[in-house]
């Protein structure tokens, strides 16, 4: 038996980024950065007012108070938007939106709610000349300066980051519309086996629905890849071959296969895919999801090949474990770790296996504390057992138990 580490060291040596290519800006979620993205303008681009009220100069200002009001001359506006068609002098104010441009010789902005017009309301104060000021205010104070946020020349994101919501409208505000990321990878997706039957195909005695091709389909897209489904291959040399070649020709940077590669299995799944390639069988210490076969199919360019197990749990954990860290290289991650959460566990948890033990749990909210129960049932093909778990519990390959009320910590797989 061959440890997950083990395993996943060896898998992951055979990956690395795909090469970058120009996306709309849009497109660029959830990918990561091929390119050091240099800011060719300042954000924000011109000093600006922070606040909606009046621009003028701090020194006039330096003694108002509510009891000593400052009279000063109301000499235009300015909204955001537009620029002031003149220069704020000694002596005089000009009223301004949030966002819009300083007038020339204004240092500083006092919000309406210090003025009175703030106190007096808009209604009172419109049309006349002067506005009072009630407070001090130092040079700058409320005002935004360009570039404070981005300065031009700077390099704003660096190659390598991970693309959110955030990110988008940071290269919004500078202007890219197109960025350099990583390219997404092609997953091939090849169930193999004489009991399944497509979903469009009426069931029949003996036959199951080819469920691992959906949740490694879904499995992939989650993870960035794009998944080319390749259907189900009959245990035959003739078809599976057949199938394995359509992959290749689909471009694939990566394929995965499903069933045919535990040890009891009917050769034929290990003898095509080491007609096609160099692969190794393995047996990984870990539960579900002992067997699993790994190699480089020969195509046009060599494909790594993830022969996952078939039964359906053991499909989704060995991805996880494997798979995953795979795509996520692909497209240029260096992160593969879950959220982690501590919870109480509230139920004792045997391991009977030696092997490391991935536990489906539920973590949910309690008074103020976090618990994790078993989502039941754990057989590797009792799929809602999966289904049921927003994480996992992983037990190590040497702990036999653990207690009902002990500590732990979950790897959450989502918070829903
Ligand atoms: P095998 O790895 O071929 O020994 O299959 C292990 C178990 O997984 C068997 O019960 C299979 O019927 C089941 N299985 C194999 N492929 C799939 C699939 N695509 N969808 C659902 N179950 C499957
Ligand atoms: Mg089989």
């Amino acid at each position: 038996m061959i440890s997950v580490e083990d395993a996943r060291n060896y898998i992951l040596k055979h990956f690395a980024p795909l090469e970058a290519e120009r996306v709309n800006l849009l497109d660029a979620l959830n990918r990561v950065l091929a390119e050091d993205v240099i800011a060719e303008m300042n954000v924000p681009p011109f000093n600006n007012s922070a606040m909606d009220g009046y621009a003028m100069r701090a020194e006039d200002i330096a003694h108002a108070s509510r009891d000593h009001p400052v009279a000063l001359q109301v000499i235009g506006d300015v909204a955001a938007g537009y620029t002031a068609t003149r220069a704020v002098e000694p002596g005089t104010a000009m009223r301004i939106m949030t966002g819009a441009p300083m007038p020339p010789g204004a240092d500083t902005v006092v919000r309406f709610e210090e003025t009175s017009e703030g106190v007096q309301g808009r209604a009172a104060t419109k049309g006349r000349d002067t506005v009072e000021i009630l407070v001090a205010m130092k040079r700058g104070d409320n005002e935004r300066a360009a570039g404070e946020d981005i300065r031009a020349g700077q390099i704003v994101l660096p190659r390598g980051t991970v693309v959110r919501a955030a990110e988008i409208g940071v290269l919004a505000s500078i202007g890219k519309n197109q960025v350099a990321t990583h390219r997404r990878p092609r997953v091939a997706i090849l169930a193999t086996g004489d009991e399944l039957v497509a979903l469009d195909e009426p069931i029949a005695p003996g036959k199951i629905r080819n469920s691992n091709e959906y949740s490694n389909a879904a499995a992939v897209l989650q993870a960035g890849g794009i998944p080319i489904r390749l259907g189900i291959a009959r245990d035959n040399i003739a078809d599976l071959t057949a199938k394995i070649r359509a992959g290749l020709n689909a471009d694939a940077d990566l394929f995965l296969t499903s069933a045919g590669v535990s040890v009891g299995d009917y050769d034929i799944v290990k003898d095509v895919l080491n007609a096609e390639g160099a692969m190794h069988f393995w047996q990984v210490k870990m539960k579900p999801g002992k067997p699993l076969a790994f190699g480089i199919l020969r195509g046009k360019k060599e494909v790594p090949l993830l022969g996952l197990p078939g039964n359906p749990v053991s499909a989704l954990i060995s991805f996880e474990t494997f798979a995953r860290p795979a795509i996520l290289t692909m497209l240029g991650k260096t992160n593969f770790a879950r959220p982690t959460v501590r919870a109480i566990l509230d139920e004792d948890v045997e391991n009977s296996s030696d092997r490391r033990n991935f536990i489906r749990v539920r973590v949910e909210q309690r008074d103020d504390q976090l618990i994790a129960r078993t989502t039941g049932e754990q057989g590797s093909g009792v799929l809602t057992s999966v289904s049921k778990a927003n994480g996992l519990l992983v037990v190590p390959e040497n702990v036999t138990r653990v207690r009902a009320g002990t500590s732990v910590e979950i790897q959450m797989l989502d918070w829903n």
